[in-house]
Order: C-alpha cells, then sequence, then structure tokens
C-alpha cells in the first residue's frame, strides 16, 4: 500500500519510496502481462492551497509475448511525470491512500501492441517460421513463380 500522513504532510513535504511486490499490479489471470519484479515509487507529496499534490515516478516490469513473433519479451514499464492533486474538502480520515490511482499511473503505461524490438521480423504466414531466427524460402519462391510467370508473358509477345 501506498498511503501517507495527512497531517504530517501539513508540516512538512513527506517524500515516499519503496516497493510492492508484482500483485500491485493486480492483472488478471491469463491476460497479455504477466507481472515481474516488484513496483518501485519515488513520490514527493506537499500541501499546497486547497489540496495535496503527489508527483514522481513509479515502475514496474511485465512479460508479454510479442505480438508479432510470439517470443516473451519483458518490458519496464514506468511512469515518469505523475501528477495528482486531492482536494483537502474530500479527504476523510488521517491517511490518504494513494495505492488505486498509483496503479491506473501505471496501468496506462502498457503497450497496446507489446514487441521483441520495433523491428521485429514476426512469423513467416506461409510456414510459421520466425524470421528474426532464420529466414524462410517461402517469400523468395514467391518472387521466383512471379518472374517466371513474367518470362512466358514475354515470350507471347
Ligand atoms: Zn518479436
Ligand atoms: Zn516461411
Amino acid at each position: 500500500m501506498i498511503k501517507f500522513s495527512v497531517s504530517r504532510v501539513e508540516k512538512e513535504p513527506v517524500f515516499l519510496e519503496g516497493s510492492e511486490p508484482p500483485e500491485f499490479w493486480e492483472l488478471p489471470e491469463n491476460d497479455t502481462f504477466a507481472p515481474d519484479t516488484p513496483v518501485t515509487y519515488e513520490l514527493q507529496v506537499r500541501s499546497a492551497a486547497g489540496s495535496i499534490l503527489v508527483t514522481g515516478r513509479v515502475q514496474g516490469k511485465v512479460s508479454a509475448a510479442c505480438g508479432r513473433c510470439l517470443e516473451p519479451v519483458k518490458l519496464e514499464i514506468c511512469a515518469e511525470n505523475i501528477e495528482l492533486y486531492y482536494a483537502k474538502s474530500d479527504i476523510t480520515g488521517e491517511e490518504l491512500d494513494i495505492t488505486a490511482d498509483i496503479r491506473d499511473e501505471l496501468l496506462i503505461e502498457l503497450p497496446m501492441n507489446p514487441l521483441c524490438s520495433d523491428d521485429c521480423q514476426g512469423l513467416c504466414p506461409v510456414c510459421g517460421n520466425n524470421r528474426n531466427l532464420k529466414k524462410c524460402q517461402c517469400s523468395r519462391q514467391g518472387n521466383l513463380a512471379w518472374s517466371a510467370l513474367d518470362a512466358i508473358i514475354t515470350e507471347e509477345k
């Protein structure tokens, strides 16, 4: 849990630093992403006029399958510029738990389509070969067939 004492923040800025277990993500099972190493955060909490301001960063790692070649990839997910405001009039109680809000900041950083690398060649649609590992002849054979056809058309002229 990531929380702080409201009365302490009223007196002085509070620095929150720590880590949370991978379960922090609360990702559904069989999701595209599986949580990996602990989530770490560095947050500054300070009191401003009428509100409490939380700034800082949170980062974690997830594993996923590459959207093109299906190989496992580890992704570093980082929310660099968190900026959350809490109206003091809405705060009840001595402690404010911001766990869910920090989780949301991290979740929106998850990519729509995880890739092992930007230039991943993916799987061959013909033979299923992983084209990052070795070249298959499928596309070349296709080209050869076309050039044979070109030759026939040329001869007929
Ligand atoms: Zn890939
Ligand atoms: Zn192929």
